[in-house]
């Protein structure tokens, strides 16, 4: 038995055609009695938004310098309608939540578009990045694997690329 995190992979289509070999095999005896009961079943309605299943992500790293920087990516986020996603530095600093945490230890993601602040690309981190559709990294270092990674890599300070990208996006809106 296999099982993968959620959102790890792409869905592919369903072949219904697909037929499976059936084995039908004894059971054991002197089964030990099972300790779970099924009391009731209930499937949400809806599908519960999730990190998980955010279509834009904004996530930060030890690059964006400091807590009052990193919280910036909030603002961000909120315009573009998406979440924010944390490395484990930032969340061992404070500067997010542990829930932000996205990588090995933490949430796996797969946006439409995820942007990377002053994140190096540890493959503790990448390894949560599962299927992103494009990404957009800003890091003050051209060789990081982040910026390998992007479809779009900016070399410059995380904290002067977002505010410019907040003072855009705003006066776009109040346009
Ligand atoms: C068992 C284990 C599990 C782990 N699990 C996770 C996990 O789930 N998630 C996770 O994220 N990590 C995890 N880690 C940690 C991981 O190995 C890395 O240490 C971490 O991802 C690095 O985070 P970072 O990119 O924020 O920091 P750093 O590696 O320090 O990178 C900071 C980046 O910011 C750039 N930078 C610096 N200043 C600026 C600036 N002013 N402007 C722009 N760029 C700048 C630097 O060039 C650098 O590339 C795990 C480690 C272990 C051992």
């Amino acid at each position: 038995m296999a099982t993968v995190r959620p959102e790890t992979f792409k869905e592919i289509p369903h072949n219904y055609e697909r037929k499976s070999i059936v084995e039908r095999l004894p059971l054991m005896k002197n089964l030990p009695q099972p300790r779970i009961r099924l009391v009731e079943y209930e499937r949400s309605a809806e599908r519960e938004h999730t990190m998980e299943n955010a279509a834009v992500i904004v996530c930060g790293g030890r690059g964006m310098g400091n807590k009052k920087k990193f919280k910036k990516l909030h603002g961000l986020a909120k315009l573009l309608g998406g979440d924010v996603g944390a490395t484990r530095p930032v969340v061992y600093a404070g500067w997010a939540d542990y829930n932000a945490l996205v990588g090995q230890a933490g949430k796996h993601i797969k946006p439409k578009i995820l942007f990377s602040f002053g994140i190096s690309g540890a493959i503790q981190h990448t390894t949560g990045l599962g299927e992103a559709d494009f990404i957009v990294a800003v890091n003050k270092n051209p060789q990081a694997t982040m910026m390998k990674m992007a479809d779009v890599a900016i070399v410059s300070d995380a904290g002067d690329v977002l505010n410019i990208l907040l003072k855009g996006l705003r006066k776009r809106i109040r346009e």
